[in-house]
């Protein structure tokens, strides 16, 4: 397995300003897709070091595109975008946050289900794409218990052997060793209640789990059935301007960067030839849009 070296700027809780309420999206962004009612919800956002996302830049091309993200300071601040799904009696959330224990800027998800008149109590299942920090550590309260009491977990197996694995922490260098103990965590907390999921099992009918490894090796994105479909890309493709633009750039944060080039060249490939419409954990809110063919790589087109 490849490790990026870049891992020594994996950032931790730092001293960032929180998210004025300002930057909470309003109106929250609800949408019919096929029998599915999907409702993005938000977490607020994480910054991360713009090398991270730009490593594999030139000067030139990192001066170029600097200005069209939503950078300063040296770093980027992606969004936090949750898809929370119904259909029928079922109540489904792809991801939860980090609950604030990650970042500052975090932890907006319990203000935005309020917002959305949705009791936590009724969520019936939660889907972990992966188990980094801004998609799973809000699985306990401050009190340590389950903020979904009532769910069903679901993740990757091979995500739950990765984070799992008694070598972890021997494979692992120590920048990723709280991501693990937190992962653990998490995953020991829900374990009574865990579906092991592998690509091409259904959540509910009609929201299929995707094999898209590369960001961590059991990642999963997911694909919902109905109207002109969906692809819940989740962690696959960064950042709307660099992933699309530049998908052979490696991501500074992907457990195995040449991977997830791969996969993220597979998942925006299918897109674009489909003309399906996508969603991105970690584009400007919604994280809506479109992968079009532009030369050897895409552009992002925004569906709202
Ligand atoms: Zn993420």
């Amino acid at each position: 397995m490849t490790i990026n070296r870049s891992d020594e700027r994996q950032p931790g809780a730092h001293d960032r300003a929180t998210a004025p309420a300002s930057s909470l999206p309003s109106p929250l962004f609800r949408f019919q897709q096929g029998d599915f009612d999907v409702t993005v919800l938000s977490d607020g956002f994480i910054w991360i070091p713009d090398d991270i996302l730009l490593s594999d830049g030139s000067a030139e091309q990192r001066a170029s595109i600097l200005p069209r993200l939503d950078a300063r300071d040296g770093m980027v601040r992606p969004k936090t975008n949750i898809p929370l799904i119904r259909k029928g009696e079922d109540v489904v959330l792809i991801d939860i946050g980090a609950g604030h224990l990650y970042q500052p800027s975090d932890g907006m998800l319990a203000d935005n289900l309020k917002r959305a008149e949705i009791d936590p109590s009724t969520v019936t299942k939660v889907v972990f794409s992966h188990a980094h920090p801004d998609h799973i550590w809000a699985t306990l309260d401050e009190h340590g218990s389950l903020r979904y009491p009532n769910a069903e977990y679901y993740i990757g197996a091979a995500e739950w052997e990765f984070w799992m694995d008694p070598d972890y922490l021997t494979k692992m260098p120590p920048a990723l060793h709280e991501f693990a103990r937190g992962a653990r965590r998490d995953l020991e907390a829900v374990k009574q209640c865990l579906v092991m999921l592998k690509a091409g099992d259904d959540v509910v009918t009609g929201l299929r789990a995707l094999d898209t490894p590369g960001h961590t090796p059991g990642h999963l994105s997911f694909e919902l059935a109905g109207g002109d479909g969906l692809l819940i890309a989740v962690d696959v493709a960064n950042n709307e301007v660099v992933s699309f633009e530049h998908p052979d750039w490696r991501f500074g944060y992907d457990t195995i960067p040449e991977l997830g080039v791969r996969t993220r060249r597979r998942l925006l490939d299918r897109a674009a030839n489909e003309r399906t419409k996508l969603l991105g954990y970690h584009w400007g809110y919604p994280g809506l849009g479109f992968a079009e063919r532009h030369g050897e790589a895409f552009h992002f087109s925004p569906a709202i």
